[in-house]
């Protein structure tokens, strides 16, 4: 019986893998055996470079997921390059911060849009491929504000709890159609998201001493539970939502 954990021929699709988590969940997918899509609206060249060392084919999808439009034609470029679609990983994300009683309509719709929305929409676009097949792989990127309610970040924590309801409902759909609808909750991460956060020098040092591992997370810190979640090793887990988060949510 093969390693459960390999990824040997599969294809997957990355939304926003030019940086952070989405980057680290690439490279960790590819090193697994899968062919990479990387979707996203920046440069993708860092992550091609680090992918192709692992020796997968790689394509990279010019896509804004701040709109619906291109979601079709991501999953319709990935099958065209690759030869087909096992696995998709909603990872792209914006967060905007102010107080709730400021907190305008366009940072409300902006990351509902982004994070919430697209995810949805691509979900669907990528779905209706792999039903035709009997099987696939879905991860969603959801966060500790699937689970808590944070400050300042209203349409934050709006998207991130929609995105885990979207999961199981997404789940209890599909997992009769063979497809695993999951997804990864990240704690605290070094990268552009927490910027702001890590600046703030007391905010920082609070989060830390909340986290029982003592130390934030690095993008590669989440690469195995993307790989058990795109892998037959996940057969069986359908609608979870899996927190990599150093400890926080068991404090
Ligand atoms: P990041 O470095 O800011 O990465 C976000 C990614 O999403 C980037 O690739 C970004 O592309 C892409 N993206 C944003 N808007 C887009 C759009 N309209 N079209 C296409 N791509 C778009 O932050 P990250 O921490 O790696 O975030 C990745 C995911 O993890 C997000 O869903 C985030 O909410 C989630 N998350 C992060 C943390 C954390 O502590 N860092 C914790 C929980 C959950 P550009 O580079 O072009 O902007």
């Amino acid at each position: 019986m093969s390693y459960p954990f390999d990824l040997t021929g599969k294809v997957a699709i990355v939304t926003g893998a030019n940086t952070g988590i989405g980057q680290g969940i690439a490279i960790a997918l590819a090193q697994a055996g899968a062919s990479i899509a990387a979707a996203g609206r920046s440069s993708m060249d860092e992550t091609r470079a680090l992918v192709e060392a692992a020796n997968v084919p790689f394509v990279e999808i010019k896509a804004d997921l701040g709109t619906i439009t291109p979601v079709g034609a991501i999953v319709e470029q990935t099958v065209a390059a690759l030869g087909g679609l096992d696995v998709l990983v909603n990872n792209a994300g914006i967060i905007r911060r102010n107080d709730a009683i400021d907190f305008t309509e366009e940072d409300w719709d902006a990351v509902m849009d982004t994070n919430l929305k697209s995810a949805f929409f691509l979900s669907q676009a990528a779905a209706r491929h792999m039903i035709g097949n009997g099987h696939g792989k879905i991860i969603n990127i959801a966060s500790l504000l699937s689970f808590q309610g944070g400050i300042r970040i209203p349409s934050y924590t709006a998207s991130k709890s929609g995105l885990a309801g979207i999961t199981r409902l997404l789940a209890c759909e599909w997992a009769s159609k063979g497809i695993n609808v999951n997804a990864i909750a990240p704690g605290y991460f070094v990268t552009n998201n927490t910027a702001a956060l890590r600046e703030d020098q007391d905010r920082s040092a609070q989060i830390l001493a909340r986290i029982p591992a003592g130390r934030w997370g690095e993008p590669s810190d989440i690469g195995g539970a993307a790989v058990f979640l795109a892998s037959r090793a996940s057969d069986y887990v359908h609608g979870t939502v899996l927190p990599v988060d150093g400890g926080w949510l068991a404090r």
